[in-house]
């Protein structure tokens, strides 16, 4: 990698051979977790912190590494010196060089790997900061002496026009130079003048129109609590006040007002200098909370995924240099620079978008209550569905629970009946997709101009294509997975690997039979419902038709101001919306993740269930939920339908405990994938028996399940084997790793993935 210009200054000439030996302890982005030392030359000893990159020799090459430690102890080896350091201030402090070595520890990767992992590309790049001139009147001006300056200022227009439009339009953030010269005509040196004058404050940010609240100028006051909410706070307030606050359980049924208590939360927190994370499980999916905060906080940073470079750079920079109040974003935002954290929010806790699924395979749940630890933080996990393993640590007493159990406004929670499919199908001889409740339901909800928000967690059109002569399922070619037809684009496709290709006229097969089209995705919702209900509008959202950036909001928005009557989709619409006119929420098919062989399958459909029916019954007009399945009477379905979570936990619960599943026990998964079928069976089996000669030892205290193929037994072209760990502790599983860490080496072109903590079990 290139040095940057402006650090160039610091490079190495050579090393002074007689000044005391200081060595850097030195870490790569390799899957390795080893510390190298290395030789500080003189000239860079008062330069060199720990969290800078440095430039080193490593072999016969020249690479970068993060320099994590100094010391003065020598590894014994004969080290070689540092060429170079690359930044200029440490892009890992103190708190992210510990938070990254856990989790290089826990999640069984390299340290380096771990630094690399949670600095931003664009950071690492050392970009130009793109920078926004931004003004404000003086705050210390009274009525009476604005009027004054304008009188002032009247034989100089365009200043007095400035400052008008500053004194009526006060903002409470400032508007940029950009836009207040093009809403009153005036130019840089009018308001430069100005600013000599202390009429005017300027202040240099990031923050450009694109990340301001939208519509608000105007800073929105607070909500009087109810008697609940009050409550809560109060004990918030206590929690606050105490040394070690730890984890906050906030259980609150949807619409019960929990996004007031952060908000209110990070208020207080802030009168005492003290800042927010605010983690969301998707950003694109919570344009409505986002919003909520920025309308009420001034120094907002929302971290979405598509920033661009220069201006991602600058908002990391606001971040880290004490700008920013209220961090907004997905799971890697628990990694941003913020200083002085007091609190961190998880919304939606029980979501798993903050278990990142690719190496390091982290929990921003976990990390959150770690990194509160290290900054002596107040942790906030909301849900309406605690996921399990937060609600055994209530349930322990190791985080303290707090219980919203009614909705805001006296609304009653939407009554939710289940319809049962097999019945459906006796009855109208033949499936259809719609049941003839749903039907009815629909029809009335419509005619009396309310919404309706149709639920099914699968996209596509068809998700089996088969030949109806010879029975022949039309997988991909790469993985083993039935192909989905999509319709609109005449393809068909592999939801794992992304493949397209042209639907056959006839079976590959057989060559004669013709094809079938088996199944129903949201496209054949849309096709089915478009010619049922012809005369309304149906919005679409999955990740089909809502690919471009900001076309959620615009949807959204869209539904909101009732361009279109029924919203059908995927599960993006199943959180977080808010549409008093929405009476129906229909479910298509609670059964798609039913059947899916994980021990978390009955958490997630009630859930989801829950989720979903949470979209209704949010105005004073009431609501509804129709709920199709075949499976009527298993009880994540049922529990969802009567809104007890209690009831549903309790089960669920009863079922892990003898299995050991969390939250009872912790469990690890190994994946092994390679090109070579019999390559990858064998380490498989090989690492197997050496695990199960471990647990033997420890009398079972561990347990193997496995080896054995995937439940998707091929993505990609690469077979996939897998094994899981399932121990009382993490401990256990993390000594029985250690012993067969080199067996899980690559070798003959299989590679071994370790999942601690694993949420995907496919
Ligand atoms: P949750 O986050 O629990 O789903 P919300 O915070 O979205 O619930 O609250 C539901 C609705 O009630 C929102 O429209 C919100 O503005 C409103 N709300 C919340 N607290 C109050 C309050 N104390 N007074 C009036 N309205 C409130
Ligand atoms: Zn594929």
């Amino acid at each position: 990698m290139d040095t940057i210009g402006q650090t160039s200054k610091f490079h190495a000439t050579s090393a002074s051979q007689s000044s005391p030996q200081l060595f850097a302890e030195v870490v790569f982005n390799i899957p390795l977790n080893k510390i190298f030392h290395y030789n500080i030359p003189a000239n860079l000893r008062e330069v060199l912190i720990p969290g800078m990159r440095v430039k080193v020799p490593f072999g016969n090459k020249v690479v970068t590494g993060f320099c994590v430690g100094l010391t003065d102890k020598s590894s014994g080896y004969k080290t070689k010196d540092i060429m170079g350091i690359l930044d200029v201030f440490p892009l890992a402090d103190e708190t992210m060089l510990r938070i990254t070595r856990w989790l290089s520890s826990y999640y069984c990767c390299g340290w380096g790997e771990a630094i690399h992992a949670v600095i931003p590309p664009v950071v690492r790049r050392n970009p130009k900061e793109k920078r926004y001139i931004f003004v404000k009147c003086s705050d210390h001006l009274s009525e009476m002496e604005k009027e004054a300056i304008l009188q002032a200022k009247k034989n100089a227009t365009k200043q007095m026009k400035t400052l008008e439009f500053l004194f009526t339009k006060e903002t409470n953030s400032g508007i940029s130079a950009k836009d207040l010269m093009k809403a009153t005509g005036c130019t840089m040196s009018v308001i430069r003048r100005l600013e000599q004058e202390n009429l005017i404050l300027l202040e240099e940010k990031s923050m450009d129109a694109l990340n301001m609240p939208e519509e608000c100028n105007k800073l929105r006051q607070h909500l009087t609590f109810t008697g609940e909410q009050q409550s809560a706070f109060e004990i918030i307030k206590q929690k606050l006040a105490e040394p070690v606050q730890g984890v906050i359980l906030l259980h609150g049924i949807t619409g019960s007002g929990k996004t007031e208590l952060y908000l209110q939360t990070i208020a207080k927190l802030l009168e005492q200098g003290r800042k927010t994370i605010f983690l969301v499980p998707e950003i694109s999916l919570t344009s409505q909370t986002i919003r909520r905060i920025k309308e009420r906080f001034n120094n907002v940073a929302v971290l979405h995924s598509h920033l661009q470079g220069a201006f991602h750079y600058s908002q990391w920079k606001d971040i880290k240099e004490g700008r920013v109040d209220v961090v907004v974003g997905a799971r890697s935002s628990i990694f941003a620079p913020l200083k002085d954290v007091g609190l961190i929010i998880l919304d939606e806790e029980h979501e798993n978008t903050y278990k990142q699924e690719n190496s390091p395979r982290y929990n921003a749940r976990d990390i959150a209550i770690l990194r509160a630890k290290y900054e002596n933080a107040m942790v906030m996990f909301g849900t309406a569905t605690p996921s399990l393993e937060s609600y055994y640590e209530a349930m322990k007493g190791n985080y303290a629970k707090i219980v919203l159990s009614k909705r805001i406004g006296a609304l009653q929670l939407p009554r939710v009946e289940i319809v049962d499919m097999l019945e459906e199908v006796r009855k109208k001889r033949g499936y259809h997709i719609v049941s003839q409740k749903l039907e009815y339901y629909m029809k009335q909800v419509l005619s009396r101009n309310e919404q309706v928000i149709l639920f099914l967690n699968r996209r596509g059109f068809a998700p089996y294509l088969h030949c109806k002569r010879c029975g022949f399922v039309l997988k991909c070619s790469h993985c083993d997975i039935p192909l989905t037809f999509h319709k609109k684009l005449n393809i068909t496709l592999c939801h794992y690997c992304h493949r397209e290709a042209i639907p056959p006229e006839s079976c590959p097969d057989c060559l004669t039979g013709n094809i079938n089209y088996r199944g129903f995705g949201t496209e054949k919702i849309e096709d089915e419902i478009g010619k049922k209900f012809s005369e309304y509008k149906i919005l679409r959202m999955d990740s089909d038709t809502m690919r471009s950036h900001g076309s959620h909001e615009k949807a959204l928005k869209a539904f909101e101001q009732g361009e279109f009557q029924i919203l059908l989709g995927t599960q993006m619409i199943a959180k977080g919306l808010d549409f008093p006119n929405v009476t129906l929420v229909g479910v298509i098919s609670a059964d798609t993740m039913l059947n899916l062989p994980d021990f978390r399958s009955g958490e997630r459909t009630f859930q989801l269930i829950s989720q979903v029916a949470g979209r209704t019954g949010r105005g004073q007009k009431g609501g509804r939920v129709i709920v199709q399945s075949f499976n009527p009477r298993h009880y994540s379905i049922t529990y969802a339908a009567a809104h007890d979570y209690e009831g549903f936990a309790k089960k669920e619960l009863e079922y892990r405990k003898p299995l050991n599943y969390p939250p009872f026990g912790k469990l690890a998964r190994i994946i092994f994938r390679g090109v070579s079928e019999k390559n990858t069976e064998e380490k498989a089996v090989v690492i197997g028996n050496t695990l199960k000669e471990i647990a033997k030892e420890s009398n079972w205290q561990l347990e193997i399940l496995g080896p054995s193929p995937a439940p998707v037994t091929r993505i990609n072209n690469q077979f996939r084997w897998h094994l899981l760990l399932k121990a009382k502790d993490h401990q256990r599983i993390h000594d029985a790793l250690q012993h067969v860490t080199d067996m899980l080496k690559p070798t003959k072109g299989v590679q071994s993935l370790v999942d601690i903590d694993p949420y995907m079990m496919l």
